[in-house]
């Protein structure tokens, strides 16, 4: 990760392996990646678009190997009081959950944190590993919030009800989420895989042609980590704070469905109308508030008003983006020929946050 003079933005991008319809479909691989770059060729005329991130994976690239590269950093950091965020973006179906959460048995980012974390407060101490966390006299808190944004509105997955929540900003504590649930964590890894299926069963779901059980929200998972130093030296105790986040967030993206919705071919493709267009000019003002915050972030050279306000996301975000926190961006993106328009769509975003 970049020192603290540096701008702390990490990207990558990881290209999901064509699933059995794309691939009973006959569809055509063109997505390439090649270390750090990954290109994509246009069906239409084979024009070929490179881009260079801080990781690229492919199709056969391994949960561990992203934690390792991606999440893992943020956990050391976070246990010298450095928040993070990692956010997932990408068109439906890209693999973002896959990433974020896992498939099955196969977890993601957010279960292996968790366990981590897990190990990290309970084990002794191993060689490697953030030594500060096993000194006698570190007492850990870790908790747990998982909300999801629905057209703008914050809506808590850990303690479902209508109550639409508010963004506060407290002197001491920051910006905060009133009345959001926090949970203890993590007894046992296994608890933390409970709370995030409860968590996934409550949020908004929507059919659509594309992906029947598309996510329509943004969520974020946060991870709170509070630790109490208490040392002795000669008669006088001393006792050092450390508070920092980590935010998870997995990213909705609404195809791109932003401008010129109605009557498009997007519009068509996803069969989108009414609510659906609603939704997705919400969805689509958090991405580019979000796009526009890491670019300024990412870009020293602009200085000024960072428009941390324009959206929910943002302003939640807001002191884990920038700063002394470490930002990283995983884009999601399918192989597949009939999805160019999409892939290029999320690389050029991804291009912007570099
Ligand atoms: P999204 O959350 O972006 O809509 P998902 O994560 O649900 O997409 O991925 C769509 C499907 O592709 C899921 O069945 C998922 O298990 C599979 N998938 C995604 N990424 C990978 C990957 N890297 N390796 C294997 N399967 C994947
Ligand atoms: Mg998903």
């Amino acid at each position: 990760m970049a020192s603290s003079n540096d701008v702390n933005v990490k990207v990558a991008v990881r290209c999901r392996p064509m699933s059995g319809k794309e691939t009973q479909m006959g569809a055509s691989t063109i997505v390439g990646v090649q270390d750090t770059m990954i290109s994509i060729r246009n069906p239409a005329d084979d024009d070929i678009k490179k881009f260079t991130f801080d990781y690229a994976y492919s199709v056969d690239s391994q949960q561990t190997t992203v934690y390792t590269d991606v999440a893992r950093p943020l956990v050391d950091q976070a246990f010298q009081g450095y928040n993070g965020t990692i956010f997932a973006y990408g068109q439906t179906g890209s693999g973002k959950t896959h990433t974020m959460m896992g498939s099955g048995d196969d977890h993601g980012i957010i279960p292996k944190m968790n366990f981590d974390l897990f190990e990290y407060t309970t084990s002794t101490a191993t060689p490697g590993r953030v030594a500060a966390q096993t000194d006698v006299g570190t007492k850990y808190l870790i908790t747990v919030s998982f909300l999801e944004i629905y057209n703008e509105v914050i809506k808590d997955l850990l303690n479902p009800s209508d109550k639409v929540l508010k963004i506060r900003e407290h002197p001491d504590m920051g910006i905060y989420v009133e009345h959001l649930a926090e949970v203890l964590v993590v007894r046992e890894p296994s608890d933390v895989s409970r709370l995030i299926d409860e968590g996934n069963k409550v949020r908004q779901v929507a059919a659509t042609q594309m992906n029947e059980r598309s996510s329509r929200s943004h969520s974020c998972f946060t991870i709170k980590i509070g630790s109490k130093k208490i040392e002795t030296l000669g008669d006088m105790t001393r006792e050092t704070a450390m508070n920092a986040k980590i935010n998870l967030v997995c990213t909705s993206s609404v195809d791109r469905l932003s401008v010129d919705l109605a009557g498009s071919e997007r519009a068509a493709k996803t069969g989108a109308t009414g609510d659906r267009l609603k939704e997705g000019a919400a969805i689509n003002k958090s991405l580019s508030a979000l796009g526009n915050v890491i670019n300024m972030l990412a870009d020293r050279s602009k200085k000024g008003h960072v428009p941390y306000r324009d959206s929910k996301l943002t302003r939640l975000l807001q002191e884990s983006l920038g700063g002394n926190s470490l930002t990283v961006m995983i884009a999601a993106v399918s192989p597949a020929d009939y999805n160019y328009d999409e892939s290029l769509g999320t690389l050029q975003y991804a291009n912007r946050a570099k």
